[in-house]
């Protein structure tokens, strides 16, 4: 297969070459992530020097090569996300939002889902409504849940007694979710209250028009943030760069 493809897709990561070209990976629609050069991207006059950007959306025209190397041949950039670039605190959060999807994607599969979830979770970013702590725990727990790696919600794991009338439980990751407090003992895992539980419900049901949608009390944000990392660090199993970055902004 080689010749012109058209793709719809974000860049979620570029990097400089040489003094004129750079490469960048694109998460597309059709056929997952795409490592492409963009000859002559860092000239000021190149058509390329805006679709090289990282968070630039739109669609890509590649030319596949007979080696099955990529070139950018022009882009029709949709948006780039300028209300993420303006805020130093912005463009990290959308910087790690795209290493975590080029750590969990893939090439040659479809990636329609993810890259709407990454999306999303930039226009949050960029609207400002929603935490951004909270924009993260929910792009992350979506990603995994999207990837095969739904935590369980609704039941207990262990004996499978609805959970909606538990005002407390324990979230244990390597088990897959939450454990009723009947079942919880000795067992470690993270603390969670019912508004928890009903978050996380939300967080890997609801539609992805609406799933960017709330914020919750302070106390739910830390709960929710002891369940990411656990659930995260379990199945994600990669230390991620830009992570350092947003636990500085964190502590603030
Ligand atoms: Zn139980």
């Amino acid at each position: 297969m080689n010749g012109k493809v058209t793709v719809t897709g974000m860049v979620i990561a570029s990097m400089n070459l040489s003094e004129s070209d750079r490469r960048v990976t694109i998460l597309t629609k059709e056929r997952g992530k795409i490592s492409a050069f963009a000859r002559g991207a860092r000239r000021p006059t190149s058509m390329l020097m805006g679709c090289s950007q990282i968070f630039s959306f739109g669609e890509f025209v590649l030319y596949e090569s007979r080696d099955g190397s990529f070139n950018v041949e022009s882009a029709d950039i949709r948006t780039s996300f300028a209300g993420v670039h303006d805020d130093l605190d912005k463009i990290y959060y959308g910087m790690y939002f795209c290493e975590f999807a080029l750590a969990l994607t893939r090439e040659n599969v479809n990636a329609k889902t993810e890259l709407n979830l990454l999306y999303a979770a930039l226009r949050a970013l960029e609207k400002g409504m929603m935490d951004r702590r909270l924009i993260r725990i929910v792009f992350e727990l979506r990603f995994l849940t999207e990837n095969g790696e739904m935590p369980e919600t609704y039941r207990c794991m262990k004996c499978g007694k609805e959970l909606i009338d538990e005002e407390h439980v324990l979230f244990n990751a390597k088990e897959g979710g939450f454990i009723c407090m009947n079942c919880s003992g000795g067992m470690s895992g993270v603390p969670a209250s019912r508004s928890t539980v009903y978050s996380m419900q939300f967080i890997v049901s609801t539609p992805l028009d609406r799933l960017f949608s709330f914020n919750v009390a302070d106390n739910v944000l830390k709960e929710l943030e002891a369940v990411r990392r656990a659930h995260t660090g379990t199945y994600a199993g990669y230390h991620f760069k830009t992570e350092e970055m947003l636990d500085i902004f964190s502590e603030q």
